[in-house]
């Protein structure tokens, strides 16, 4: 049965060995409680996908749901901070914000549309094809070989992994792209 505690503050600091009232004596029986929001949550490690720093992150789900991000302690990069990005990376996940839909605005359109994946995919590639068609370069003006396209460029994002980077350098390449460059390096 738990020791029921003295209700007048100065006998909880002379009984609960806390004379200077610094922690248990001086929190109230409601104080003593209340859990953390993320005490029954579990936690898996994570890697934030803003940038190229890499800063580590601690992940807190309950109920199925992700409630809290912090910074990782363990991490040897950012050990415990995340920046301002970082620490809203929840939002990535659960703002009512969040597209889920392709958007096109055409040319001269004031309103976005929405698309489906499959018609933005097929607008894509025939712009990519006939606009490497238009600009391809055969030979420089000494008439030496170059074999490239100049009319399409490439800037990636910070969260692109390592393995949709590689891919993408591998398209480009044989596409002839050139100019190929990342937000994070920036
Ligand atoms: S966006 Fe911020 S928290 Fe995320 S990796 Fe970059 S510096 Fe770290």
């Amino acid at each position: 049965m738990e020791h029921e505690r003295p209700v007048w503050p100065v006998m909880r600091q002379l009984t609960d060995g806390d004379p200077l009232a610094l922690g248990s004596a001086a929190q109230s029986e409601t104080t003593r409680k209340w859990r953390g929001r993320i005490a029954d949550a579990k936690v898996t490690k994570s890697v934030c996908p803003f940038c190229a720093v890499g800063c580590g992150q601690l992940l807190y789900v309950k109920d199925e749901q992700l409630i809290q991000i912090e910074g990782d302690p363990d991490s040897p990069i950012s050990r415990g901070h995340l920046c301002p990005k970082g620490a809203a990376t929840r939002t990535m996940v659960q703002s009512p914000m969040r597209e889920y839909k392709v958007k096109y605005r055409r040319p001269y359109g004031t309103k976005w549309e929405e698309l489906s994946l499959d018609q933005a995919m097929d607008m894509i590639a025939e712009r990519v094809l006939k606009t490497r068609r238009e600009t391809w370069e055969s030979k420089d003006e000494e008439g030496i070989d170059i074999n490239r396209c100049y009319g399409i460029a490439s800037l990636g994002g910070a969260t692109l992994d390592n393995e949709e980077n590689y891919v993408m350098k591998k398209l480009y390449t044989a596409l002839g792209i050139v100019q190929v460059e990342n937000q994070a390096r920036i």
